[in-house]
């Protein structure tokens, strides 16, 4: 079939949590302007549509929306069977919800273990129980795991999403070996530090726990990225948008960092 230069990804319908904003929102937006159709899924209704009307605005691609919590393993299934109804199943899943929290890993009680968990990791193992079977039938798929470099080097403070991304990065090598024979490939993508609110209350958290000024605290972020700079969310939609190209069909079980030279696996 002749390639579409144009909108590559005509045709495919990507469902993306944390869609409504962030990096989530970044990413559906290049995917539609590249001709997918999108499924923004997140628990704020309001916040997606939003970013729906935007998009059908500028794209003129169909986008729906499902409010869901990741956490909850029905409301997922329902959110993915509202989604299939309105714009087929779906071939492309990025996996994007989730939540940084910071704590001394000694006052890191059970219950914030198990919250991060279940965002950061068990909300991806759901969203793809749901979407894979469809996939394996047609042949065709791509999952991408939005986990970060805290899934592949420690990082202090931060332990449960340290090992909830660290665990993302196993999922995302263990599947990808298990679907390696059909046309479904498994990626995860790295950012390092990025340009989003999750960044702007990370700097806000350690302000007020440190008493140190918002300028030192952001210059201390930005001295761990050998650019000096935070990543654009943009970059990271970039990545994926080649990740669910035809000419990506045999990366599959890879953790691409973007972190300007943070890490060098
Ligand atoms: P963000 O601005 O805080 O956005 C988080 C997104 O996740 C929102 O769309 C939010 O939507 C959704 N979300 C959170 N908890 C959810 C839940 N329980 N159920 C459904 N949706 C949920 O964060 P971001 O920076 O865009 O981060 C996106 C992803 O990139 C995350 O997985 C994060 O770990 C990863 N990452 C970020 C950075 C960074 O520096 N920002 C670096 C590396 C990796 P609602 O609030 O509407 O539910």
């Amino acid at each position: 079939m002749p390639t579409n230069y144009k909108a590559p990804l005509a045709g495919q319908h990507a469902a993306i949590t944390g869609g409504g904003r962030g990096i989530g929102a970044s990413i559906a937006e290049t995917l539609a302007r590249l001709g997918a159709s999108v499924s923004l899924i997140g628990r704020n209704a309001a916040v997606l549509e939003a970013t729906k009307k935007r998009i059908v605005m500028e794209h003129g691609v169909q986008v729906a929306t499902a409010s869901a919590d990741v956490t909850d393993e029905a409301a997922v299934h329902r959110a993915l069977d509202s989604l299939r109804n309105a714009l087929g199943a779906p071939t492309i899943l990025v996996n994007n919800a989730g939540m940084a929290v910071s704590a001394p890993f000694l006052k890191s009680d059970a219950a914030y273990w198990r919250k991060v968990l279940d965002v950061d990791l068990m909300g991806a193992v759901y969203c793809t129980q749901a979407v894979l079977p469809a996939m394996l039938e047609a042949n065709w798929g791509r999952i991408i795991n939005i986990a970060s470099i805290a899934g592949l080097a420690g990082s202090a403070y931060v332990t449960a999403y340290c090992a909830a991304k660290h665990g993302m990065i196993g999922l995302t090598r263990a599947l990808a070996l298990e679907t390696a024979r059909t046309g479904v490939t498994v990626n995860a993508v790295c950012p390092g530090y990025t340009d989003t609110e999750m960044t702007a209350n990370s700097i806000a958290t350690i302000t007020q726990k440190t008493g140190r000024s918002r300028e030192e605290v952001m210059a201390t972020l930005l001295a761990r990225n050998p650019q000096g700079r935070l990543i654009q969310p943009a970059e990271v939609a970039d990545t994926v948008a080649w990740l669910c190209g035809a000419g990506a069909g045999s990366v599959t079980g890879q953790s691409i960092v973007i972190a300007g030279g943070e890490l060098m696996p």
